[in-house]
């Protein structure tokens, strides 16, 4: 596993659950999200409402479940969480639907996987609060129609353009979760530094978060790699000369990048001329799925203006030369 892959993996469990902010005040950045939010949660409660369904997307890592959590902590309601590929049959969403309590927030992750016929299921249940269930078989088939408590679906998804525009039309509150700036990473690091009780200067933290691809999940990651070492090769004290020490040595470059983001910026400069490439042919070059480069490498890579994405392809830029320090055929 990359130590700075945004996807979670199976360590990110041994961090202290209180990491995970659990209200809305303790939500670093995104504050347009975190605004309308509170609005709209103060709003509902006053209703005696559910609050309105929420989509979220953009990258792994953002805060997505997190945001989930605290929405259903602010409307004292329970957490019910599944994924779009969990979900196989109708009748497992049917299941946990109709077990909802008024108020309770459904977490779908993945919801751009959920199959035809589960969609189906969520449609009414969006809208009008029930669900259509089809009993027996053959012409005694009967549909039957059931009320479901008032709830909110928070949908999170990597891949909004692969929604179906009627699932997408259900939603009322949209938010594309942006990469966090160094600043608030910083504050993120301090604060999760303080619940682990690790000793952090300012400018370890803001080391770390220069470094953390502008991704929570990763920045709380490096913050435990980088306290290993600073016990087991300093004082316990976290310094911007130990943090960077820490990183070089797990091959976290100064920009944030690993050997797979530069191997991907080396590959369109030195095979494709610096691009512009397809990419099917980057990823073959690569040897990675086409979905990993465009939902995993590449948006950090876009975003910090290293790669740009054409209608003909990605090619690299003079800050990816330059930071190869390679130098562009004419
Ligand atoms: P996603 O669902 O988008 O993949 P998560 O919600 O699981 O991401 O967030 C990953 C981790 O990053 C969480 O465990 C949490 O500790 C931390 N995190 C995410 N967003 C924030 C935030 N805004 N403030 C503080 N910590 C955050």
């Amino acid at each position: 596993d990359r130590i700075i892959g945004n996807q979670a993996q199976e360590d990110d469990i041994y961090l202290p659950p209180r990491i995970r902010p659990q209200a809305l005040n303790e939500y670093v950045g995104q504050q347009g999200v975190r605004e309308q939010l509170t609005m709209f949660i103060k709003a509902a409660r006053q209703r005696q409402e559910a609050l309105d369904h929420v989509l979220l997307y953009g990258p792994p890592g953002l805060g997505k479940t997190t945001l989930a959590n605290i929405i259903a902590h602010e409307m004292g309601a329970n957490l019910r969480q599944t994924s779009g590929p969990a979900l196989e049959r109708a009748g497992d969403l049917a299941a946990i639907l109709t077990r909802l309590e008024p108020f309770d927030v459904l977490f779908i992750d993945e919801i751009h996987r959920l199959s035809p016929a589960v969609e189906e299921v969520l449609y009414p249940a969006m809208e009008d609060f029930r669900i259509d269930i089809v009993i027996g078989e053959g012409p005694a088939a009967q549909s039957v129609q059931l009320d479901i408590p008032p709830f909110t679906l928070v949908g999170a998804t990597t891949r909004a353009g692969l929604l179906t525009m009627p699932l997408m039309d259900r939603f009322g509150i949209v938010h594309r979760l942006e990469f966090y700036s160094v600043e608030e990473l910083s504050h993120i690091v301090t604060r999760a530094a303080h619940i682990l009780g690790v000793d952090i200067e300012p400018a370890g933290a803001a080391e770390i978060a220069r470094r953390a691809r502008g991704t929570p999940r990763i920045a709380n990651r490096l913050l435990k790699r980088v306290r290993d070492f600073a016990q087991v090769k300093g004082d316990g004290v976290i310094t911007a000369d130990l943090a960077d020490a820490a990183l070089n040595l797990l091959e976290v470059d100064p920009c944030g990048l690993d050997k797979m983001d530069r191997r991907l910026l080396e590959v369109i400069i030195t095979q494709f001329d610096g691009g512009p490439v397809g990419i099917d042919s980057l990823a073959s070059a690569l040897g990675e799925e086409k979905g990993t480069i465009e939902e995993v490498i590449e948006p950090y890579l876009v975003q910090q203006g290293f790669v740009v994405r054409t209608p003909r392809g990605r090619s690299a830029t003079d800050l990816a030369y330059g930071h190869l320090g390679l130098t562009r055929r004419d």
